[in-house]
């Protein structure tokens, strides 16, 4: 099996591409691929660069030029339930894109003609990742992942993204990346450790556990690496 691994930033991969040797580095549109083994399966890595649009495309890339049969997304998130605390674990169990908006034709906040609004996340991977948490002793939180091309750092639009979602946790990727899995087939799950709460002080916060919760991510990821 190949299976894809990819984050937004050099922070969230990092801890991965430490943990591999004979690693094979390839450049497609403006980016790098990393191609390593572990545990008799090929492993694609990729740090995409922030936004939908550039997670979209190094998914796409993924599949289509490696071959990934499954991807994991590892990497931070801001939290909007209040239960989740700077370096909390999160599942998806669904994403949407927040910040699609043609409710001038009618439509709900995050849908988008012939295309949908919410994309689930596999169930059975969402179970691998549960159960790996049991076994290492991890609080694990499954919930909704709303995505937008935005910081949230502003109570506003952080209740807004809570009200319009019911939304968990918030980021840049996860939901763009959760519709070209399902476009092309392709078992995927969204792993998040949280940096900060989406609020005034969300700048800030990321910037001080940014490298410690993609550490959390990533170390969770390989976990599950083991579990499947
Ligand atoms: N400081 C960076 C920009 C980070 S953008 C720079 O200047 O280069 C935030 C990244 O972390 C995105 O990849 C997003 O997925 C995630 N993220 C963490 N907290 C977030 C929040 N509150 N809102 C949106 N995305 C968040």
């Amino acid at each position: 099996m190949t299976l894809a691994i990819m984050g937004a930033m050099e922070e969230e991969v990092e801890p991965l591409l430490e943990r591999f040797e004979n690693v094979k580095v390839t450049e497609i549109a403006d980016n790098k691929y990393y191609e390593t083994t572990y545990n008799g399966n090929n492993i694609v890595i990729a740090y995409s660069k922030i936004g939908k649009v550039n997670a979209a495309l190094t998914a796409t890339l993924m599949i289509e030029k490696f071959g990934a049969e499954k991807l994991i997304f590892t990497g931070v998130a801001g939290a909007l339930n209040p239960k989740l605390k700077v370096g909390d674990m999160v599942v998806a169990t669904k994403l949407i894109q927040h910040d699609v908006d043609i409710t001038a034709f009618g439509h709900p906040w995050g849908f988008i003609p012939e295309s949908g609004d919410f994309v689930e996340c596999d169930a059975a991977l969402v179970s691998k990742a549960k159960e790996s948490a049991k076994a290492i002793g991890v609080d694990l939180l499954d919930g909704i992942i709303a995505t937008g091309d935005q910081f949230i750092a502003d109570s506003k639009k952080k209740d807004f993204i809570v009200d319009t979602y019911k939304a968990d946790a918030t980021e840049m990727e996860g939901a763009s990346v959760a519709y070209v899995c399902k476009c092309m087939n392709v078992p995927f799950v969204v792993l998040r450790s949280i940096s900060d709460a989406a609020d005034m002080d969300a700048g800030f916060d990321f910037e001080e556990f940014l490298k410690s919760s993609a550490k959390t991510s990533a170390d969770f990821c390989l976990k599950m690496l083991d579990n499947l």
